[in-house]
């Protein structure tokens, strides 16, 4: 039902791309992610930050800027008296990319840990011959260098999602690789198949990239998201 009224929202805005406004459908579906809101004012986000333990990353909110990072559109690492100053320069830049750019705000969300995770991505895109196909892979510099991805027709069964954790070629890296701990395999498995049920409930969802999934040895946590609606 959530999730129902967040893609309302989005077809009475006009507009069938969505950023990180779109993790209450994750949130719906049960995905953990960090903690975090979307703000409109510097006050406001700072309210927010005092009340998440630690810095936190502020980031752009906006249909019109959904590659945040490519703007300066993410600040990792604010601490609570640069939260005010840090939504101030998150604002100017993305209007000095695109003026006239729909602004919904900034959000404040929690830190993930990275130091101690992996990102991986997981994704999805409706191809005109096999249906929907939900991608795993790792994140960051992976899959741009290694193309290290794998695909399933969705819906995906429990087998399906974990064979897909196991045939990347980075898989060691997620089992453990150089005296790291395994990330959460079994999160990641429950993701992708939590996912694959989203796609199967709303045939609107035409692609979505969640990049990063931050998994680390305690569990899985969705930092991003990007998707397209018919
Ligand atoms: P975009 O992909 O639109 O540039 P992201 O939200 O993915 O924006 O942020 C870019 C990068 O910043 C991420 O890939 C990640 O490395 C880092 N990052 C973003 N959010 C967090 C977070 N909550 N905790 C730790 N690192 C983060
Ligand atoms: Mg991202």
């Amino acid at each position: 039902e959530a999730a129902r009224e967040i893609l309302e929202r989005v077809e009475e805005r006009g507009d069938n791309r969505l950023g990180v406004e779109a993790m209450g459908l994750l949130d719906a579906y049960g995905i953990p992610m960090p903690d975090g809101e979307i703000v409109d004012a510097p006050e406001d986000a700072r309210a927010v930050a005092e009340g998440i333990d630690g810095d936190v990353v502020m980031k752009i909110v906006s249909p019109d800027i959904l590659h945040k990072s490519d703007i300066g559109g993410v600040e990792v690492g604010v601490a609570d008296d640069e939260v005010e100053d840090a939504y101030e320069t998150l604002i100017t830049r993305a209007r000095n990319y695109q003026p006239d750019a729909n602004l919904l705000g900034v959000q404040v969300q929690e830190m993930a840990d990275l130091d101690a995770g992996t990102e991986t991505i997981v994704g999805m895109n409706r191809d005109p011959q096999f249906g929907p196909l939900m991608m795993f892979g790792l994140g960051g510099i992976f899959v741009e260098v290694l193309e290290d991805t794998t695909f399933r027709v969705a819906p995906v069964s429990e087998t399906e999602a974990r064979e897909m954790t196991e045939e990347i070629k980075t898989a060691p890296l997620l089992r453990g690789a150089r005296g790291r701990d395994a990330a959460d395999i079994d999160g990641i498995v429950e993701t992708i198949q939590r996912l694959s049920q989203l796609v199967a409930d709303f045939p609107a969802i035409m692609e979505f990239d969640i990049n990063p999934l931050v998994a680390t040895p305690d569990g899985v946590a969705a930092v991003d998201i990007r998707l397209t609606v018919d």
